[in-house]
């Protein structure tokens, strides 16, 4: 493994591998890893010659200030955790790993970038009103990745679901050959889905957090014979009356955000289970504890 902090750097460690034929697979993140980023690195690094992993928190897909700066940086231990990921690996193709950490400053050498993507809508839904400029910040740095890493595949989480569409639809606009892989979610052994964000939790609001993918779970099972419509008010009720149902500490409640059930692809809402060809996917955004959590289930 290779930590690299410039541009000119990962530009001449690509270029000499581009030179060799080698096929490179990259996997941006914003650091503070776990085992779900991991799940991430390991496949790019059984699946390609040489591995990208971005490790940069990228401010301009922040619409809240708070946020950004509560945001977790832990450079080194996740330096250790690739490494360690690595030396535990057997069969991976890959011959080297760039650890890719630049600076706000080596990334947005201009300041702050003034493009703006527009992606319709699959844009218009779920996240996308809610966190005006995310989906745009996250198309301008994935964009700037892309083109300083030059990847045959990139690798994103279904846990983010509807950046997935948003990459999609970015690479559709942008005509780049390059192969969106998307991975499924890693979740801790009680099945909350593993998050940078879940250890801003209490303990009491980490051991309530579980509750969201159980419920998604039993949603699941709910569809062989329910309505969508009554699947959706079910969810939204189960999760807003969870505190009056079982007791908590401190006042802690669930306030859910939104919950739909998507085309798996267009990311539209449907009224129907056959509504869509391409499968249905419910996404959940829910606040505990001052933190925003999210999720999906696959119908
Ligand atoms: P982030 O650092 O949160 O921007 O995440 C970087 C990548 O890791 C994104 O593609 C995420 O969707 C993915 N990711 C984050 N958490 C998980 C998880 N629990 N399981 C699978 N992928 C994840």
């Amino acid at each position: 493994m290779r930590q690299i902090a410039t541009t000119a750097e990962l530009q001449s460690a690509v270029a000499e591998a581009k030179a060799k034929g080698l096929e490179i697979g990259l996997v941006p993140t914003m650091g503070a890893l776990h085992e779900g980023h991991l799940s991430l690195i390991e496949r790019a690094l059984r699946e390609n010659d040489m591995v990208v992993v971005s490790l940069f928190v990228n401010p301009i897909q922040f619409n809240n200030k708070e946020d950004l700066e509560k945001y977790p940086r832990t450079i080194d231990a996740d330096l250790k955790l690739i490494a360690d990921k690595i030396s535990a690996m057997d069969d991976l193709r890959a011959t080297e790993l760039l650890a890719f950490t630049p600076s706000v400053d080596e990334m947005y050498p201009d300041g702050e970038p003034t493009e703006v993507y527009h992606f319709g809508p699959v844009e218009e839904v779920m996240e996308g009103p809610r966190r005006p400029g995310h989906f745009s910040g996250v198309a301008v740095v994935v964009r700037r990745l892309f083109d300083l890493a030059q990847p045959k595949r990139a690798y994103f989480g279904e846990k983010d679901y509807q950046q997935i569409a948003v990459i999609r639809a970015l690479l559709k606009q942008i005509q780049y050959p390059i192969e969106l892989v998307p991975c499924p979610i890693v979740r801790a052994d009680d099945g909350l889905a593993l998050s940078s964000r879940n250890m801003r939790l209490s303990p009491a609001a980490r051991a309530m957090a579980p509750a969201i993918n159980a419920t998604l779970e039993q949603a699941a099972e709910m569809a062989e014979y329910e309505d969508v419509d009554d699947v959706k008010e079910w969810v939204l009720d189960t999760l807003s009356s969870y505190h009056e149902v079982n007791p908590q500490p401190d006042g802690l409640k669930f306030e859910p955000e939104y919950f739909e059930i998507v085309d798996a692809i267009t990311l539209q809402p449907i009224e129907n289970w056959d509504d869509t060809d391409n499968g249905a996917v419910g996404c959940i955004a829910v606040w505990l504890d001052g933190v925003r959590l999210i999720d999906i289930v696959k119908f």
